[in-house]
């Protein structure tokens, strides 16, 4: 049977351009088909407008730590629409570099909405049909609110960089990655943050000493932050909202924002219909070599709901050319992913928490909290902290955890260590590179507490 393609790609995030890229490069006759912008959610709605939002919102407390250190500087206020306008600009050329990614090594791109009609044909949404020999999902995720009345009013991580203006007051649910990012940047920049998380602290699921020092370090910079509290309802008023909240608190907020996680995109694309299996969230369900239970269908990234991080859904792709387009069949290695949270302060880590590596085996904790000397010189009380997990058998790192500024290019090179299975001896032998906060990983020689 001959088709159209050997691969189409579903989805132009960072996963999907990435397999389309290397399959053609490869000499694969490749096609790919996306119904938004090219670059997906990490390009277009993430990982980068966010990161330009965390660099602008820092400057108010810089202007003060230069004026501690003698300068004479004023802020003259945070102009929105200029830094929309420039944001916006470089989104544009980004999504410019992801199409001339893909036109410049032959792929054919459809900018339409694709479906399944079957296990090798897809159905465009202009009414062609094109048929492959190989089918790669990678349409990523969206944002989900909850049902509670008056929710169809509120924003969402999509919706925030397109604010005419920025609001006076917000109100952000939720306590994962999306929720504490945003509420240090809108903090950053001005606006009233009050934060409901329901849970008993912010950030579940790393390591808790971690995150309770981000969850301090942010209510000390000014959010208002409200553990085991959530939103009852909202609903239009003069102003903004009026939200009722779990714990009795009955206020005005001029936007509110629901980062309550992300579920995968998979609805209406024929994927059932096609005997492609789905799970509880609505994720495609994949092998270790991203491949469904139809064989010639394969799915990576955010709508696989693994480790739903860009470097990962990139990986995801590479692995996918190589098992089906180089003949060598490569699982995706999901363990020790360095991930860093752009948390005012940033955390970094690796590996595993404290709580859940003391449920695995016998372990050392080393860790030291202080004042870095360039806020502490600025009359700062912010702190910081390393901390190491340590095999008490094998005597490896088993954990890494940096709540510091600069924590996520930090974490890189700890990952790096960390992936390769250094011991704590590997790191004690490391010369420490003096001044930095980072020196404090290889000069900490007894353990703070043993479980
Ligand atoms: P998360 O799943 O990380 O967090 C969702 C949060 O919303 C949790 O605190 C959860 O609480 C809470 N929540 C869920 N449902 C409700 C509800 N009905 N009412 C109130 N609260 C609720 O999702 P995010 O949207 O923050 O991020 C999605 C993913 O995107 C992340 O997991 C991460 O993989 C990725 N990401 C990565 C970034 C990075 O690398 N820096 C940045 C941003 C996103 P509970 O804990 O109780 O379940």
């Amino acid at each position: 049977m001959t088709f159209d393609y050997d691969l189409f790609v579903i989805g132009g995030g960072s996963g999907g351009v990435r397999a389309a890229r290397v399959a053609a490069q490869g000499g694969a006759k490749v096609a790919l088909a996306e119904d938004d912008r090219y670059g997906g959610t990490c390009v277009i709605r993430g990982c980068v407008p966010k990161k330009l939002m965390v660099f602008a919102s820092e400057f108010p407390s810089a202007i003060e730590d230069a004026q501690a250190y003698g300068w004479t500087v004023h802020s003259g206020g945070f102009d929105w629409s200029a830094f929309q306008g420039k944001l916006h600009a470089e989104l544009d050329r980004l999504e410019g570099v992801y199409r001339t990614i893909l036109s410049s090594n032959g792929v054919d791109t459809y900018d339409a909405r694709a479906r399944l009609a079957d296990a090798h044909t897809i159905e465009l949404s202009t009414g062609e049909r094109k048929t492959a020999k190989h089918i790669l999902v990678a349409s990523g995720g969206q944002p989900v609110k909850p049902d509670l009345p008056g929710a169809q009013h509120a924003i969402t991580s999509n919706d925030i960089f397109h604010l005419e203006t920025l609001p006076k007051s917000i109100l952000i649910i939720g306590g994962g990655y999306i929720a504490c990012e945003f509420a240090g940047i809108l903090n950053g920049l001005g606006v009233q943050v009050t934060q409901f998380y329901r849970g008993a602290q912010i950030l579940r699921g790393f390591d808790e000493e971690a995150r309770g020092l981000v969850s301090e370090e942010m209510i000390q910079n000014g959010v208002n932050l409200h553990l085991g509290t959530n939103i009852m309802e909202m609903a239009p008023v003069d102003g903004g909202y009026r939200v009722k909240g779990t714990n009795g608190s009955d206020e005005v907020f001029e936007q509110v924002m629901f980062a309550t996680g992300r579920v995968p995109n998979t609805s209406d694309m024929g994927l059932e219909e096609a005997g492609v299996q789905l799970g509880r969230k609505g994720e495609i369900v994949v092998d270790e070599y991203s491949q469904t239970g139809v064989p010639s269908i394969y799915a990576i990234g955010d709508v696989t709901d693994r480790v739903n991080l860009t470097p990962v859904a990139i990986r995801e792709g590479m692995a996918f050319v190589e098992t089906v387009f180089n003949a060598n069949p490569t699982p995706v290695d999901h363990e020790l992913i360095p991930t860093a949270i752009f948390t005012q302060p940033e955390m970094g880590t690796v590996g595993l928490s404290e709580e859940a590596a003391r449920e695995q085996e016998p372990i050392e904790v080393y860790a030291t909290s202080f004042k870095p000397m360039q806020q502490a010189f600025a009359g700062r009380n912010d702190r910081v902290l390393m901390k190491l997990i340590v095999s008490q058998a094998t005597r490896k790192v088993l954990g890494c955890h940096i709540v510091a500024p600069g924590a996520g290019e930090m974490i890189q090179l700890a990952g790096i260590a960390v992936k390769m299975g250094a011991t704590k001896e590997d790191f004690d032998r490391t010369c420490a590179v003096h001044p930095t906060m980072s020196e404090e990983l290889v000069t900490m020689k007894t353990p703070v507490r043993t479980a």
